[in-house]
């Protein structure tokens, strides 16, 4: 059984530059007003430390539009997760420009009393923007998907009762910040975990739903991210040591792909839904989550979003919310994860030999 999730990261760019209304507010908008046409909701995650310095500065009158939205997506069944960037806890703004603090890029590396801080301290605003002061969300995006190492932050959120991630993508590896999530790749759709995200543990409090990836060759990447490659590598503003290990990052036969539905076309995006399709025949008793990710920042092809939602209608998928899908996900542990397990490594040998 298959549960689309569609998970929309929902901020400005990462170094602070942009606007709140062309960044956030008017796609949010577009990308509404297409789930509402299909009956369709998706899970918003908020970068509440970006709003919250925005709001306390008064750099984007967009702002109080910004937190009508959040709380008008909320009352229409979307759900609200938590995305932290924590490089802007300590921002200051400063000649039209904010200055953000980089050593608190990763929040998994920070003193666990600063952890509880920014988590307590963004908990906070999103009950505040949202108006309800009892809110806790269910699910959690890390900033640059930098959830290692795991244990401190899993630990310190999970206090605050927030009880999924969704920040794996299986293969993903970034050198500069010591992210590998290459181990996770022979997990199931989902799985519970304590100390490491990497490592499944059937006794574990949380639970991970990554995004979905698939491993592909580089010309298979979406277009948009072949351009970032060839635009340099992404490695302005970088120091020789951080352009080396970027470059390590792309050094490999195959890459992970997410499903991100503002980035890939619509024909990669049913290509690779088609697969989950193909597996999901075989065994139909697994649950199979599939995370979609998207940024706000990114939709530039609104069309392409309300095509793919067709074609899933079409195929008889729900599209699904973590808060709806929360009971399958702690229902159907026993056993199917395996399963789902065992013919995604069929999959992979499959393509291996197809190849
Ligand atoms: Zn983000």
């Amino acid at each position: 059984m298959i549960d689309c999730i569609f998970t929309l990261d929902y901020e400005i760019y990462g170094n602070g530059t942009g606007v709140l209304k062309d960044l956030v507010y008017d796609p949010a908008e577009r990308l509404r007003s297409i789930f509402r046409n299909w009956n369709a909701q998706f899970v918003a995650f908020v970068e509440v430390a970006e709003l919250e310095k925005i709001e306390a500065w008064g750099t984007d009158s967009a702002i109080d539009l910004v937190k009508r939205q959040i709380r008008d997506l909320h009352e229409e069944g979307c759900e609200i997760g938590l995305h932290l960037h924590p490089q802007w806890c300590n921002a200051n703004y400063d000649n039209g420009r904010w200055a953000l603090d980089v050593s608190e890029y990763n929040l998994c590396t920070l003193p666990r009393p600063r952890i509880a801080q920014i988590i307590q301290r963004s908990l906070d605003y999103l009950r505040y923007a949202l108006n309800q002061s009892s809110f806790t969300p269910l699910s959690f995006r890390a900033g640059n998907w930098l959830f290692q190492p795991t244990r401190t932050a899993a630990s310190v959120l999970g206090e605050s009762g927030i009880k999924i991630d969704s920040s794996v993508f299986k293969g993903g590896v970034q050198h500069n910040h010591g992210l590998d999530y290459r181990h996770a790749s022979k997990n199931g759709y989902y799985w519970r975990f304590t100390s490491d995200v990497n490592h499944a543990d059937a006794t574990g409090p949380w639970i991970e739903v990554p995004i979905y990836t698939e491993m592909v060759p580089f010309w298979r990447m979406p277009t948009s991210r072949r351009m970032r490659f060839g635009n340099k590598f992404g490695l302005v503003n970088q120091c020789a040591r951080q352009k080396v290990n970027r470059l390590r990052d792309f050094v490999r036969c195959r890459y992970p792909m997410k499903l991100d539905f503002c980035r890939m076309t619509l024909k990669e995006l049913t290509c690779m839904m088609d697969g989950v399709i193909r597996e999901d025949r075989e065994d139909p008793a697994s649950y199979r989550p599939v995370v979609a990710i998207g940024h706000t920042k990114d939709l530039n092809n609104p069309q392409t979003v309300d095509g793919f939602l067709s074609f899933l209608r079409a195929k008889g998928l729900s599209i699904s919310t973590f808060v709806r899908s929360y009971p399958r996900l702690l229902q159907s542990e026993n056993g199917t994860t395996e399963r789902a397990c065992v013919l995604l490594g069929k999959r992979e040998r499959r393509r291996e030999l197809t190849r």
